[in-house]
């Protein structure tokens, strides 16, 4: 897996949280987001949004996170989340109504999957 990168001094448990939400998926999953996963995950201070993804990038808003004191099942469902955007290899929306369709696809595998917004 890409290694993770962070000046963030609760680094620590963020990259216990991406390792036990990868435990999380199924195992062929786990394995093909490991394989693929070549550039780091990154951590944010300042943004909008609790995560996001793009070319290969997964980004943590740690700031906003922590801000909001999500709990560990919350965060871990945030990490999922832009995970499995990265698994479905999905582009930027370009026409309207794809981010949606992206989002419920998205929502949609995480639930088959077992996770949940709230524990
Ligand atoms: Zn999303």
């Amino acid at each position: 897996m890409g290694k993770i990168v962070a000046s963030d001094p609760s680094h620590e448990r963020y990259k216990k949280l991406i390792q036990d939400t990868l435990e999380r998926f199924p195992r062929d999953v786990k394995e093909k987001i490991e394989a693929d996963l070549k550039k780091p995950i990154i951590f944010l201070i300042s943004q909008n949004e609790y995560g996001a993804h793009d070319e290969g990038i997964i980004v943590l808003n740690t700031g906003k996170i922590d801000n909001e004191e999500l709990c560990d099942n919350q965060i871990q469902y945030v990490i999922a989340h832009e995970l499995t955007h990265f698994y479905l290899g999905q582009p930027p929306p370009m026409k309207p109504g794809m981010r949606e369709q992206q989002e419920t696809d998205v929502e949609q595998l995480l639930k088959k999957w077992g996770f949940t917004k709230n524990p």
